[in-house]
Parts: structure tokens; sequence; C-alpha cells
């Protein structure tokens, strides 16, 4: 059997936090490698302008910003490969993670597999991702001035959203499957009381319209079957995240929703030298740069660590 490949410290995942972690442990001469996932670059890839990233006064694509941040850890040693962890064994030192075609031990590993939109799952809503449809309003927000927008959920995202998006937007429908919402009586007062937003009650998308850009929803009342079109620039999806961490249940531990538990101040796990930054353990800020913070926090934790391992 072929040796396992060794690593001071293996980084999961390659959003804005797996990156600056990789830059830091570079810069600290860890030669990390970074194990980049599905989505090589993370959520960031999937937006179009970055306008809210400091030190970008005109705003950056998001997949260039991923490249550079990318460009920036290798230039300082880390190795990145388009791998998928799909096996972790934190049981013992070194750790060892598995992928479809190799297996690594580390010494340390820091998860920043982040989390994932959930989506509806329609073929026309993958078709115009960034083309009017995005589960961010933070990000994406800004460019529906004036513009009528749906946001699809009825959980707190989902009226924090439709609040956000008030600012811009001159319309926002919230579209829930029923006619209870999920979200605190507060959220959901605070959006009752916005005079620019509507509520569509007990719908489904069944298809976002739109060849280039998004023009409107198809709206299915799911207790008369009645179908509706509405015609909409914009459709936000806000129906929950699901953070990337199934491969290490029964290791590590987890809040009741799979994110990952952090010392509080700290990227400590309850695992010794098993670290955590990004969406994969915050489910309040989600921002690419919280995200890069916490990463910059996991590779000072790690060095740490290995200095006091050693
Ligand atoms: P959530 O509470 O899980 O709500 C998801 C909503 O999406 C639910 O209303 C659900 O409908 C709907 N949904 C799920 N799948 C759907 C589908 N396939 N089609 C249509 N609708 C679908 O998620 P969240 O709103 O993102 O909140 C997650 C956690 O973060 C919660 O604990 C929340 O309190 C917290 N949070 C807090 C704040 C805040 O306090 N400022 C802000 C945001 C989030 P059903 O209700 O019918 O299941």
């Amino acid at each position: 059997m072929a040796e396992n490949k060794h690593y001071r410290v293996i980084i999961l995942g390659s959003g804005p936090a797996g990156l600056t972690a990789a830059i830091y442990t570079a810069r600290a001469g860890l030669k990390p490698l970074v194990l980049e996932g599905n989505e090589p670059g993370g959520q960031l890839t999937i937006t179009t302008e970055v306008e809210n990233y400091p030190g970008f006064p005109q705003g950056i694509q998001g997949p260039q910003l991923m490249q550079d941040m990318r460009e920036q850890a290798v230039r300082f040693g880390a190795e990145t490969k388009f791998e998928m962890a799909t096996e972790a064994d934190f049981s013992k030192r070194p750790f060892v993670v598995k992928t479809d075609s190799e297996a690594y031990t580390a010494d340390a590993v820091i998860i920043a597999t982040g989390a994932s939109a959930r989506w509806l799952g329609l073929e026309s809503e993958k078709r115009l991702m960034g083309k009017g449809v995005s589960a961010c309003a933070t990000c994406d927000g800004f460019f529906y001035k004036n513009k009528e927008v749906i946001v699809v959920g009825g959980g707190d995202s989902a009226m924090e959203e439709a609040t956000f998006l008030t600012k811009f937007a001159k319309k926002v429908t919230v579209v829930h499957r029923r006619d209870q919402f999920r979200a605190s009586k507060i959220m959901i007062k605070k959006a009752e009381e916005n005079p620019k937003i509507e509520f569509a009650l007990n719908k489904v998308v069944t298809e976002i319209l739109g060849d280039e850009f998004v023009t409107g929803v198809r709206l299915k009342d799911t207790k008369t079957g009645e179908e509706t079109e509405i015609a909409v620039d914009g459709v936000f999806m806000a129906i929950g995240h699901k953070p990337n961490t199934s491969i290490f249940k029964g290791q590590i531990d987890m809040d009741e929703t799979g994110y990952i538990n952090t010392v509080p101040g700290s990227t400590k796990t309850n695992i010794e030298g098993v670290f955590a930054c990004g969406d994969v353990q915050d489910k309040v800020y989600r921002q690419a740069i919280t995200a890069a913070g916490t990463g910059c926090m996991a590779a000072l934790d790690t060095e740490k660590f290995l200095e006091s391992a050693q």
C-alpha cells in the first residue's frame, strides 16, 4: 500500500476561510495542503460582483477574488489540490484525511468546508443563478434598486432578507409554502409592518422565468393548485443553509443543525489539533470577510498548537 502523504496542516475547503488560513499557515512556513472540495473557491464563485469586501473600492467579481486568494496562498508555499475530502479520522494523531484518490495524514487539520445554501432544485434556478437568482441579499441586494424581487422562505432569514432588500427594491414579495411562519414573532412583525413587503402564502415557485436574466416566476398555490405568473427582477432563496459537515459526524462536536461547535473566541473544536473556521461554524454572520477573519484565527491557533505539540 502506498504510504500516506504527510503534512503539518491540512486545510479542508477553499473559500475565504480556507484560503486565508492557507495564506497565514503558508507564511508561517507550515506548507499547508488545501483540499479544495467540490466547489473550489466556495460560495463566492456563484456570485457576481462583490462590493463589500474591503480593499476593492470598485468591487471585484467573486470568482476573481477567490482566484487571487488562491494565488496569494500558493505564492507563499501552500499546495492546493482539486480533491474532495470524503473521510476523516480524528481519533488519533496524526489525523487521517482521505479523498477519492489519496490518503493524507496531518498533525493539524483546519475545517473550512463552509455551508451551502439550500436551493429549490429547479433547472431554471440553476441556469439563472447570478443572473437574478441569489441566495444572499447582503451580497446582491444592492443591484435591485427600484426593482421588484421575491424572497422564498418563511424563516428568520427570509424575514431578515426581505426587510434588508426594501432598502433597495421598490417591492419585495415573500413567497412561503405555508401560511404559518417558522420565523420569530418580532421578525415577522417587522416585515409585516414594512409597506414595501407583501406576502404570497401557500405558494411554491415552480419555475423561474427569463432567458438571460430573471423576468418573473411561476407560482403554484399549495391548496388550490392554481398557477399564476408574476413579473420580478430578482429571486432570493432563503430556505436555509446546510453546513458541510457530514463526513465529521460522530467525531466532532456539532450543534443540532450540524454546525461545528468552537470554543468561543477561538477556532478550537473539541478535538485538540482540529480547528474550524468560516461558515461551517458560523450561522449568524456568514460573510466573506468574517470567514476570512476566522480563517486567520484558525491559522494562528494551529501555529500555536503545533509549536506546543513539538
Ligand atoms: P429555517 O429556519 O430552516 O427556515 C427555512 C424556511 O424555508 C422555512 O420557512 C421552510 O418552510 C422554508 N423551506 C425549506 N425548504 C423549502 C423548499 N424546498 N421550498 C420552499 N420553502 C422551503 O432557515 P433560516 O431562516 O435560514 O434560519 C436558520 C437559523 O438561523 C434559524 O435558527 C434562525 O432563527 C437563525 N437566523 C436568525 C436570524 C436573526 O436572529 N437575526 C437571522 C437569520 C437566521 P417550512 O417552514 O414550511 O418548513
